[in-house]
């Protein structure tokens, strides 16, 4: 499988920049548009930056507040990217194999400079890792918990047989030899069937377990 990525966009300014160049950008558009426009009840708010261990080309930065518990971020993973059927999830603390409870809040977990672990499902893992950038003073838009910064876009990757147009389908059997992600019209001649074929989704766990990101 050959995979291109396309720029994601900084929703805080609508800018768009290279996985490389966002955590960089993000720490400035922060400090320049945020702080300045929120007034009244500022509260710290963890800017997260989570990637798939495995590969960082799929990230999301978040804002999440001081008073979040792990469950609210796990509840936002799970929705996000990695929920499929109920499996276990938890968070480890950096080079450690111990599970934090997940009703720690943030504040009582995260420090800045600190990459966290985040595992779902122990059969076939997904691993996500979660490092804390910054603290900010500020106040996250409506009610919510977590405000969500930046996604990538979804990475191109062309089909395996034609090499031409973009998978679309993976085989959940023949992924592990690369020869498992597929256009449409080559899923067609394909010949394990159906019942191997799981959608490509912009998500760690895509091709994984019965994840369809729905
Ligand atoms: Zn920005
Ligand atoms: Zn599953
Ligand atoms: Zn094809
Ligand atoms: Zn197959």
């Amino acid at each position: 499988m050959k995979s291109k990525s396309n720029k994601s966009i900084c929703k805080i300014c609508g800018s768009d920049f290279a996985r490389s160049g966002m955590t960089r950008h993000i720490k400035s558009c922060l400090g320049k548009h945020f702080k300045a426009k929120t007034k009244g009840k500022a509260k710290r708010l963890y800017y997260l930056h989570i990637y798939a261990f495995y590969n960082p080309d799929y990230f999301l930065h978040i804002l999440i507040s001081e008073n979040a518990r792990l469950e609210d971020l796990d509840n936002f993973l799970r929705d996000i990217w990695v929920e499929c059927c109920g499996h276990m999830s938890s968070f480890m603390r950096p080079g450690q194999h111990q599970e934090i409870g997940m009703k720690n809040k943030i504040n009582e977990i995260f420090e800045p400079g600190l990459t966290f672990s985040y595992m779902y499902d122990f059969g076939d893992t997904t691993e996500l890792s979660i490092k804390n950038i910054e603290i900010f003073n500020g106040a996250i838009k409506s009610k919510k918990k977590i405000q969500l910064i930046s996604r990538n876009s979804p990475p191109l990757v062309a089909c395996d047989e034609c090499n031409k147009n973009m998978a679309e389908i993976i085989c959940a059997q023949c992924q592990w030899d690369g020869t498992g992600w597929l256009c449409k019209k080559c899923a067609k001649n394909h010949e394990c069937g159906d019942e191997m074929f799981l959608p490509v989704v912009n998500s760690p766990r895509t091709g994984v377990c019965g994840y369809t990101g729905d």
